[in-house]
């Protein structure tokens, strides 16, 4: 098989930011290269747009707040514009998914979900906008009091690079939704879909300044903006630290914040599984988008009775994971850039160094380009809990395995790490999938099943240090909107 990278050279492209309604480069008009993860080639450049760039754009998008018809509109022509945004997604869909895949190192068909997840996420926040209300409240005889919605204003929307047309989609239909306008800062790793996406925005009539999209470095373009004192809100995905930073940002403004900062969701296996149904999900928890998924199942506890078995199927399976170039579409891609294959080899080299046991190793394809950032997946078993293997989040194909002896134990593994995104519970019993449930400390919990993606109507979000606000569904239309609450008097 001969993986055709090179012929990608021949369409570089100079991306622009959208400001106001229109592709504009940075006002200093320096470019970042843009890299392809599966052969570490230049195919592309973006504007690094710095703290004038994004006050530019938030000066864009308070205009548009204020003065625009966006927060006005009625609530159904507002959804009507986000549908058509999914529209234009659908039409541009295999453009998109090749783009993405070729920008983040994804698997194509990985690109192919991540269009079909932005489609519904258009399509779910463009029919919920006028479908969410306040309230009347029963309140002294001779007054009325009722609440309104009212949106924040300027939103800033902070991405990451490893779904970043997903958590794009997730953050522009709820904030736009909901009437504000918005400065969108993707990582400098994984920029071109949402540039892409700006300008399908403007084709679908969105209102100039409505949406308005700034690339450039975190520590520049991504600081100013969490810091500019006109931006009223925040929401960002990616690490704790950097989630920190943003907040103490925003804090200086005091400015509200959504922050969701990854995991180390675990999977509980009760010897009762179905485990045929269970191997494959528990395999593409961890495999999905190379482990660099926030939601990723890393961790798996094994009733004592079914812990060889499992774990002698998982290793079948891990021997036969192959990485490579994303348009060879195999189980996995490259990591997304040299620091984060870095970060990964070193959290397995030191875990197999303080003699945890590698029960099986994938391999990457023969045929990868050398200069790809590419690394084998990993299964660790009997993992003591307390190893940095077991606590930190690895944001790569590192799967660890526990073993357990009854459900309270279950429980407390299960819970003993800092943060809290999602669970998976395996049973067949009914009263055990409740119970477990509900004291597992974890935004989702998935019984029989796992897989935060395409779930967009399933709220969204972490206990602990996963975060906190939440996203998808309706409830991200309450972390975008303040309550406002109206008295009349009238006696
Ligand atoms: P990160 O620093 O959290 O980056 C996420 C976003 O924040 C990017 O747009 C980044 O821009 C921006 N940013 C960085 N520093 C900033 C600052 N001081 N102020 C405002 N914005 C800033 O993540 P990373 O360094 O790329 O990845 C490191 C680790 O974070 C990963 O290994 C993984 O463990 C975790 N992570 C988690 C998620 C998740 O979905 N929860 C996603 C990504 C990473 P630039 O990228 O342009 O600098
Ligand atoms: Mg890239």
């Amino acid at each position: 098989m001969v993986h055709n990278l090179s012929r990608v050279v021949a369409q570089d492209k100079h991306f622009l930011n959208i400001v106001n309604g229109r592709p504009v480069a940075a006002l200093s008009q320096e470019t970042i290269t843009v890299l392809c993860p599966s052969d570490g080639l230049a195919f592309a450049t973006i504007p690094a747009g710095d703290a004038d760039d994004v006050d530019r754009a938030v000066r864009a998008a308070r205009e548009a707040f204020d003065r625009g018809p966006w927060s006005r509109m009625p609530a159904f022509e507002r959804g009507r514009l986000l549908t058509r945004l999914g529209q234009l997604i659908e039409q541009h869909g295999d453009e998109l998914a090749a783009l993405e895949s070729r920008d983040t190192g994804k698997p194509i068909r990985q690109g192919r979900a991540d269009v079909a997840a932005a489609i519904r996420y258009y399509e779910f926040y463009g029919g919920a906008a006028d479908k969410i209300h306040g309230d009347t409240i029963p309140f002294l005889d001779g007054y009325t009091a009722l609440t309104l919605r009212e949106p924040h204003g300027v939103v800033a929307g902070i991405i990451p690079w490893n779904y970043p047309m997903q958590i794009m989609a997730r953050v522009v239909g709820a904030a736009l939704a909901m009437g504000n306008t918005l400065v969108i800062k993707p990582a400098e790793d994984a920029s071109l879909s949402t540039i892409r996406i700006g300008e399908l925005a403007i084709e679908a009539g969105l209102p100039d300044g409505v949406l308005n999209v700034i690339t450039g470095y975190g520590r520049e373009a991504g600081a100013a903006l969490s810091a500019h004192p006109d931006v009223d809100y925040v929401t960002f995905t990616g690490s704790p630290a950097t989630g920190t930073a943003i907040q103490q940002a925003a804090a200086a403004n005091n400015r509200g914040v959504t922050m969701e900062l990854g995991g180390k969701s675990p999977q509980i296996v009760f010897a009762d599984a179905d485990i045929e149904k269970a191997l494959p999900v528990l395999v593409n928890a961890i495999i999905q988008n190379g482990g660099q998924t926030c939601s990723a199942g890393s961790r798996i506890l094994i009733e004592r009775p079914i812990y060889d078995e499992v774990a002698a199927a998982l290793g079948e399976r891990f021997d036969k994971l192959v990485a490579g170039p994303h348009d060879a579409d195999l189980d996995l891609g490259a990591m997304i850039n040299p620091a984060q294959k870095r970060r990964v080899e070193d959290y397995v080299a030191s875990a197999a160094e303080a003699g945890i046991d590698v029960i099986a190793r994938g391999s990457i394809d023969a045929q990868a380009p050398t200069t790809g950032y590419y690394v084998v997946p990993v299964l660790f078993g009997a993992v003591d809990p307390a190893a940095i293997i077991a606590q930190e989040e690895v944001f790569g194909p590192v799967l660890t395995l526990f073993a357990f002896d009854d459900e309270q134990e279950a429980i407390r593994l299960a819970n003993h790490t800092d943060y809290g995104l999602v669970a998976g519970i395996w049973t067949r019993d009914g009263a055990r999938q409740h119970r477990v449930a509900k004291r597992v400390r974890a935004g989702q919990v998935f019984v029989n099943a796992y897989g935060a993606g395409g779930g967009v109507e399933l709220p969204f979000g972490g206990f602990k240090k996963s975060g906190h606000g939440r996203e998808k569904g309706f409830e991200a239309l309450y972390d975008m909107s303040a309550t406002k609450t109206i008295i009349f008097r009238h006696d």
